[in-house]
C-alpha cells in the first residue's frame, strides 16, 4: 500500500470513528469524570514486531474509544515500566510468531490470573484479518487490520482487568470471532456485554485495593 492511500484510509476510519460520537459520547463523559485516577488504567505497548506506527497508533485510538465506553481512561506508554513502579500495570508485548503450544488460531493470550502480562502475536493479527482476501472488502487496504489489532488489545486487557478466565457469548469478549464479527469490526467496533463492564468496574477497583495496600506496606 502506498503512504498515501495508508494516510486516506487512516482518515477514513478515524472520521468513522469520530462519527460514532453520539453513542461515544455519554462513555467518553464519564471517562473524563474518572481521569482523576480511580478507573484509570495505564497499559505498556511493547512493539517487538513489525507493526506499521499508523496501524498501531489506530489501533491505540480505537482501543481508548472502546475503554472509554465502559468508563475506563486508557493510557498507553511505550517504554517498559520501571521495576519498582507503585501500581499494577499491564505489559503488552506484541510479537512476530506464536508458540507451539498454542492453537494456530489463537492471536494472543493474557495471563488473567497473574494480572500483568499479555502477548500479541502480530502475524497470525495480520492473517486472520488480511489472509482470506475474498471474505473481505478491500482486506489490508482498508481499516481490517487496524481495527482487528485494537480489539485483540482491548479483548485481552479485559481478561487482566477482570481476572478471570471467561467470555461473553457476543461482543468484543466473545471467544471466537468469525470473519463476520472481524469484517463488521472493521466497520464499528464490537461493544462490551454489560455483564463485561460490571467486571471491570469490580475488577479495577480490586487493583486498586491492591495498589493502596501496596503503598499502604511501602513496597
Ligand atoms: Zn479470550
Amino acid at each position: 500500500m502506498n503512504s498515501s492511500l495508508r494516510i486516506a484510509l487512516v482518515a477514513n476510519t478515524l472520521a468513522l470513528i469520530a462519527g460514532s460520537g453520539s453513542a461515544l459520547a455519554g462513555a467518553s463523559a464519564a471517562g473524563k469524570n474518572q481521569q482523576d485516577g480511580k478507573s484509570s488504567v495505564t497499559v505498556h505497548i511493547l512493539r517487538n514486531a513489525e507493526v506499521p506506527i499508523p496501524t498501531l497508533f489506530l489501533a491505540e485510538a480505537v482501543a481508548r474509544e472502546m475503554f472509554a465506553k465502559a468508563g475506563v481512561n486508557l493510557k498507553l506508554q511505550t517504554r517498559k515500566p520501571k521495576l519498582d513502579a507503585v501500581g499494577q500495570k499491564i505489559v503488552v508485548d506484541i510479537t512476530s510468531g506464536g508458540p507451539k503450544f498454542l492453537h494456530r488460531a489463537a492471536l494472543a493470550y493474557a495471563e488473567e490470573f497473574e494480572g500483568v502480562h499479555i502477548t500479541v502475536f502480530y502475524d497470525r493479527v495480520k492473517d486472520a484479518a488480511c489472509g482470506s482476501a475474498s471474505e473481505f472488502v478491500g482486506p489490508c487496504a482498508g481499516s481490517s487490520l487496524p481495527m482487528l489489532l485494537a480489539h485483540v488489545l482491548v479483548h485481552e486487557i479485559t481478561h487482566i482487568l477482570e481476572g478471570i478466565d471467561r467470555h461473553s457469548r457476543e461482543g468484543v469478549m466473545k471467544a471466537h470471532w468469525t470473519t463476520g464479527d472481524i469484517a463488521g469490526m472493521a466497520r464499528k467496533p464490537l461493544p462490551f456485554d454489560r455483564s463485561d463492564i460490571e467486571l471491570i468496574r469490580s475488577g479495577l477497583a480490586r487493583r486498586e485495593t491492591a495498589r493502596k495496600v501496596t503503598v499502604a506496606l511501602g513496597r
